[in-house]
């Protein structure tokens, strides 16, 4: 439970919850604050709760109509996708840069060959 890569505790939560919905939150935040999500039932319903008063709100003044659980739902799907993503494109860079790695070894041992 201890060091920088420990798990989000309540109080973190609670401070980056509005961020959280402001789609502000990124990378490892994001990531730790939605596995606090999935493991603490106080903070969902915390969230759950504020999510439907700040977004309730402006959607009364609007006056659309709206299904509020279904939309945290959906943004939780988002988050998680955008995390995903963000993965998916860390692995390619890691793989382009191996790969970028392995042509100038290549070409150095060439080089050294060819002069011999
Ligand atoms: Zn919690």
């Amino acid at each position: 439970m201890f060091g920088k890569n420990r798990s989000m505790d309540c109080k973190e939560f609670a401070n980056l919850t509005p961020k959280w919905i402001e789609d502000e939150l990124y990378g490892k935040e994001a990531y730790r604050f939605l596995e606090h999500m999935e493991t603490c039932d106080e903070c969902r319903e915390e969230l759950h709760i504020q999510f439907l008063v700040k977004e309730g709100m402006e959607r009364l003044e609007s006056g659309e109509s709206f299904n509020l659980d279904e939309e945290l739902l959906n943004k939780v799907d988002a988050y998680k996708k955008r995390l995903i993503h963000q993965h998916k494109m860390n692995v390619a860079v890691y793989w382009m840069e191996a790969v970028a790695i392995a042509a100038m070894i290549f070409i150095i041992a060439l080089v050294v060959i060819l002069k011999f």
